[in-house]
């Protein structure tokens, strides 16, 4: 019934100059999230996007399940287009309302209308009123209701005449590209992906880090933060992920640091070695899955530690947040399942019975000496492992 769909978007309002940039940047994503269903027309027009297809092979319930992976979105509606008159107006509304009464049983309704085009000779108003009367007279069973309809039939007269009956809540955020490139620690639990998307939303691009300390941990623990950062490419529109050896690293510190230190120095590690491969590649700051008091290593004196391995920003989006709320963002960006599966990760392995919650900086620094850090780090960044996903 629909033959295009509307796309609106909110926050690229308020950046004014930029604001061309921005709109460039959606239109270009969203062409490319669609890309290989069907020949499309994008066109914007008054601060919204409209996607056509004559094609009739193209899908539209496929398109409607990419763009919700598309930051910058706010919201689509499956429209149906007609000329500025009111004789289509009316067609197009009984056309809708038939399928709707037909399909989904709704009963009452009410009509919303905005006259765009001041010169139409019916203003918004007379709008409603005349075809909520058409409506009512073509259709017996149906009933106004102005509070809570089962349906409302919207109707823009603009440069064209728009109706449509469903607004449905998109991504948000920033279209991607639009906000410089970090680099995610990504391991195989809930929180990181969780932790990498939030930055994404933003307009971020993202690379991934993943240390891998074979045999100590699978191949299939690999193969699961393989799929995570494939999941997650969707929403960002590919990342590139680096596996880096760490078996080397997390035995060296096993064998000369104190135990109850192991952890700290091994987070600080993979901390610097993530700066290395950011830099690298661009990207203006590193983001982890960590949250205030989580476990030993999320700490408040514990993150003072870690942070002090590296200059550059890192960003802790989850840092806040309850793991219920993390999981409720996990299920919904269809990361859970995955990250669920019982494969151990690096740290379940190499762990003292007592780590340190409350490490010093300075009695952290003093064991770290025994370590030959610039080899160690020049070593595990040669030997990285570059996946890359789309
Ligand atoms: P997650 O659920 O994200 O694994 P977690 O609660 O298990 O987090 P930790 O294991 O302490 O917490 O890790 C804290 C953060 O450090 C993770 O969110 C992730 O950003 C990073 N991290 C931990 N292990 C790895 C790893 N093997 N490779 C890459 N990053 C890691
Ligand atoms: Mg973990």
């Amino acid at each position: 019934m629909e033959n295009i769909i509307l796309i609106r978007y909110e926050e690229i309002f308020l950046k004014g100059l930029n604001r061309n940039l921005f709109e460039n940047r959606l239109v270009k994503n969203i062409k490319r999230q669609l890309d290989g269903i069907g020949v499309i027309k994008v066109t914007r027009s008054q601060s919204r996007i409209y996607i056509e297809s004559h094609d009739p092979g193209f899908d539209y319930e496929e398109a409607k399940e990419r763009l919700k992976r598309v930051f910058g979105v706010a919201s689509i509606s499956p429209v149906v287009k007609v000329p500025v008159s009111y004789e289509a107006i009316k067609d197009a509304a009984v056309a809708i309302v038939g399928d709707l009464i037909k399909r989904k049983g709704y009963r009452t309704f009410k009509v919303e209308a905005k006259r765009g085009d001041k010169s139409f000779p019916m203003n918004s108003p007379q709008i409603c009123a005349d075809l909520g009367g058409v409506l009512l007279d073509r259709f017996t069973e149906l009933r106004v209701n102005v509070h809570q309809p089962d349906f409302i039939l919207y109707v823009e007269v603009r440069d064209y005449s728009y109706l449509y009956s469903e607004i449905i809540p998109m991504a948000k955020g920033l279209p991607t590209g639009t906000g410089g490139k970090a680099t995610l620690l990504l391991s195989g639990g809930i929180d990181s992906p969780v932790a990498g998307w939030m930055i994404a939303k933003r307009g971020v691009e993202l690379e991934a880090v993943y240390f891998h300390s074979y045999p100590y941990t699978s191949e299939r623990a690999r193969d699961k933060v393989v799929k995570l950062a494939e999941i997650l490419s969707k929403w960002c529109m590919g990342i590139k992920l680096h596996i880096v050896p760490f078996t080397e690293i997390q035995l060296e510190i096993n064998s000369k640091c104190p135990q109850d230190y192991l952890t700290i120095i091994m987070r600080r590690y993979m901390m610097k070695i993530a700066q290395r491969i950011a830099e690298k590649g661009g990207s203006l700051g590193l983001i982890t899955g960590e949250a205030i008091g989580q476990v030993a290593s999320q700490t408040m004196e514990s993150m003072l530690v870690t942070n002090h391995a590296v200059t550059m920003p890192v960003y802790r989006p989850c840092v806040g947040m309850d793991k219920n709320e993390v999981i409720e963002i996990a299920r919904r960006i269809e990361t859970f399942e995955t990250s669920i599966l019982p494969y151990e990760d690096c740290c379940t392995v190499f762990v003292a019975k007592h780590p340190v919650t409350r490490p010093f900086l300075d009695k952290t620094l003093e064991y770290e000496k025994v370590l030959d850090e610039e080899r160690l780090i020049t070593e595990a960044v040669n030997q990285t492992e570059v996946v890359e996903l789309l």
